[in-house]
């Protein structure tokens, strides 16, 4: 269905919701409440919301736990000894590798630590990363702290790439530049796989052969990418990647974090890295025997005991994207926010931009619309209405439509605020 088809009408919404196959994924979840309904939630880049089956799948573990005590690390309905492994299916899916080249630990920033101890090995003529200027602080701190405790000084090792004068986003040609002015000294390209504030979506394919080519690393931060855009690490051969699992994965809070990590270094137990028994090898783990020796694949940078109840709500709700298909997710967030771009198209009345990229492959499920005026104003409304947006400043309010829980008729409510309250 393209935009020029759509009608900007709650008729047309709701026809377009009747012929949603997915549609049936919004009642596997629970929605916060706001004036004794459901709310309409946009935030899913920010934390997504609770899918039903969390719940008894967090109280089989605590039953199994409370009647197994030690015994469930082989005997648990999912017995814990092996707890990482059950992720890897669905998140190779998810992402676009072989189960090899995947795990879940720790959180993103410590994830994103860990790979760089392995991936950045600053030396004196190599030494510089690149980034997005604008990178989620989180990132922005890592990259910092990582050089001075190298011995580099940030202002000389992180380049930040900006877009040009007058312009929000990031062209990719002018990263295929940036990468080839500074290639004698790049050590690391560290991109957001999708931009937090624009949204814009990195061509993370050109990107990677562009950085190899340099003879540097190409890395990526997939924390508004995972479940959201289609990836595909493997074949575009990024060297790693980590992402949280809080967003579109609909992990819950500070749910545990995902790693992915080529198999030319995933594979080889040489590859350097910090260890500990969760890494090590199976047949020796409890042999507590000196010399690590790494796994084989990607869980060779596992360091502790899994963390089954930071784990286990991500368990659940990767069932639900086995389930719908990462492919007919990512078609109907297409569709999706096409529709809500349509109708913002349609607004007389209100001054604003959107800064998201136009095109559907440089973007996710997010636009982000920059209010001229009146953007606080806009927010607290759709806030007392029941809709759950996010503001940043200067007058940046994000709308991400995720395709698991968002209908056409919660878009065009969003349109008809903006339409009629203003
Ligand atoms: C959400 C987000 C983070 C958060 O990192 P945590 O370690 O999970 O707190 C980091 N980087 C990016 C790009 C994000 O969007």
């Amino acid at each position: 269905m393209d935009n020029i088809s759509f009608e900007a009408t709650l008729s047309f919404a709701q026809s377009l919701d009747q012929q949603d196959e997915l549609a049936r994924f919004k009642d596997e979840f629970h929605y916060p409440q706001a004036n004794g309904k459901n709310v309409i939630y946009f935030c899913g880049n920010s934390l997504g919301l609770q899918p039903r089956n969390v719940e008894a799948a967090v109280q089989q573990e605590l039953n199994d736990w409370k009647n197994l005590g030690i015994s469930g690390f082989l005997k648990a309905k999912n017995p814990w000894m092996y707890y990482q492994e059950y992720f890897k299916p669905a998140l190779a899916n998810i992402v676009g590798a072989k189960e090899d080249e995947v795990t879940v630990m720790n959180s993103l920033t410590v994830n994103l630590h860990l790979l760089m101890l392995t991936f950045y090995r600053p030396t004196a003529t190599r030494f510089k990363i690149i980034m997005e200027a604008g990178a989620f602080p989180s990132d922005q701190y890592a990259a910092e702290t990582q050089v001075i405790y190298h011995g580099f000084s940030p202002d000389k090792s992180v380049i930040e790439l900006k877009p040009r004068e007058g312009e929000k986003l990031l062209r990719t040609d002018d990263i295929l530049a940036g990468i080839e002015e500074h290639s004698n000294e790049l050590a690391l390209v560290l991109l957001g796989g999708i931009n937090y504030y624009t949204g814009q979506l990195f061509d993370m394919k050109a990107i990677t052969a562009a950085t190899q080519k340099a003879g540097a690393i190409a890395a990526f931060d997939l924390a508004h990418a995972a479940g959201n855009a289609p990836l595909q690490l493997h074949d575009w051969n990024v060297d790693f990647a980590v992402w949280c699992s809080y967003k579109y994965l609909n992990g819950g809070p500070g749910a545990v974090g995902g790693v992915y990590v080529h198999e030319r270094y995933a594979s080889d137990p040489a590859t350097a890295r910090l260890g500990g028994w969760w890494g090590n090898d199976e047949e020796g783990r409890f042999k507590m025997e000196k010399g690590f020796k790494a796994k084989s694949n990607a869980s060779g940078w596992n360091i502790s005991t899994a963390q089954i109840l930071n784990m286990v709500s991500l368990k659940a709700s990767l069932e639900l994207f086995e389930e719908a298909g990462m492919e007919n997710l990512r078609a109907k967030s297409v569709s999706l926010t096409a529709w809500l771009e349509f109708l913002l198209q349609q607004l007389k009345n209100i001054n604003f931009e959107i800064i998201t990229p136009a095109d559907p492959e440089g973007r996710g499920a997010q636009l982000s619309l920059y209010f001229k005026e009146q953007g606080r104003a806009i927010h607290d409304k759709m806030i007392e209405k029941g809709i759950i947006v996010d503001y940043r400043e200067p007058g940046v309010i994000r709308v991400a439509p995720a395709p698991m829980y968002c209908s056409y008729e919660d878009v065009y409510r969003f349109y008809e605020i903006l339409r009629d309250e203003f």
